[in-house]
């Protein structure tokens, strides 16, 4: 078995935003614009940037709930991008997603636990005992045992965001996306769902793409780490090396905006200048450039290749 559990090539998602006379779309938001990626098996890949960048939508790309536009997805070996949705059923029993608003995600007049049985019905289990076993089982295991009978307004936050991870856990999964998943929750609070989702990994065998702003909680689950920038990952390193010996420019200025991440020639706060430019029409050549303090006019010309600089860590950028 490969030690690859995701395979993402060179996936592109553009929205069209405009069409001309003739009803033919000529102009995309290019979200997600050539990205590659993998995620191995019990590793937890984080995926970082400003938002707006395309992190959430990478993540829901790779899950098919967004059609891609151009690239490959592999999961377990089987190139899932053009799966029609029948067989994607059998795809979702191992990959599922965790987003930020538990609440959102729940039916208020469900009970949680009713909820979770019918995921479980869904997937095949047709004995209503057994989906009661299984639910039980699965509260326990988020800690919130014996909690399955109630509706999601008798929870606080991170109680419900417990309950959107039991979901997920449901059906045995091997890969979780968790999209921003601490994100709506109080600091206090994110701790606890932060330990919850590595413990739940280390038990269960878990794979992550973790997506999130935050950079120390990044630091904190992350094996590696993909910095991405404008629809394109700038930079993929192992997560210490990557917060240790930042290489890419804007992974710099990112990291700086924390106070404990500056060390070493990132000792400064560095600020970035400018907005983002749009996704609609990015600059030429290197997409940072308009906002990068080492810009040359190579930099507006060739769009740089993604280099190996280190152990297993790689940048995008004319300066390697
Ligand atoms: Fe800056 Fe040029 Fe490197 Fe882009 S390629 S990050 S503009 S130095």
């Amino acid at each position: 078995m490969s030690a690859k559990i995701l395979e993402v090539k060179y996936l592109k998602k553009y929205f069209p935003v405009k069409k001309n006379m003739f009803g033919k779309d000529v102009e995309f938001v290019k979200a997600v614009d050539g990205v590659d990626f993998h995620i191995e098996h019990g590793e937890i890949l984080g995926l970082v940037g400003e938002s707006g960048c395309g992190k959430s939508t990478t993540g829901r790309t790779v899950l098919r709930l967004l059609e891609p536009t151009e690239g490959k997805i592999i999961f377990e070996g089987q190139d899932i991008t053009h799966l029609k949705k029948k067989k994607l059923r059998s795809v979702y029993k191992h990959m599922q997603l965790v987003f930020q608003d538990p609440f959102a995600s729940l039916n208020p007049r469900k009970k949680v636990g009713k909820a979770i049985e019918e995921v479980l019905f869904v997937h095949g289990m047709k004995s209503e005992a057994q989906r009661r076993e299984r639910v039980r089982q699965l509260f326990a295991m988020v800690g919130l045992k014996g909690e399955e009978d109630k509706y999601p307004h008798e929870f606080s936050g991170g109680q419900r965001q417990r309950i959107v991870i039991a979901r997920a856990l449901a059906v045995n999964p091997k890969l979780i996306i968790c999209d921003e998943p601490v994100s709506a929750l109080d600091v206090s609070i994110q701790a606890q769902i932060i330990n919850l989702l590595i413990d739940l990994k280390n038990r269960l065998g878990l794979s992550y793409l973790f997506i999130s702003h935050d950079l120390r909680v990044v630091k904190y689950m992350s094996d590696r780490v993909a910095v991405m920038y404008l629809g394109k990952i700038v930079e993929i390193a192992p997560a210490e090396e990557l917060f240790k010996n930042p290489a890419h420019p804007y992974s710099l200025a990112l990291l700086s905006s924390v106070s404990g991440f500056r060390t070493g020639k990132n000792k400064k706060r560095l600020i970035l200048e400018g907005e983002v430019p749009s996704p609609v029409s990015p600059p030429s050549g290197c997409r940072f450039r308009t906002r990068c303090n080492y810009a040359t006019e190579q930099c507006s010309e060739i769009e740089p290749q993604i280099k190996c600089v280190g152990s297993n860590h790689f940048v995008s950028c004319h300066l390697y």
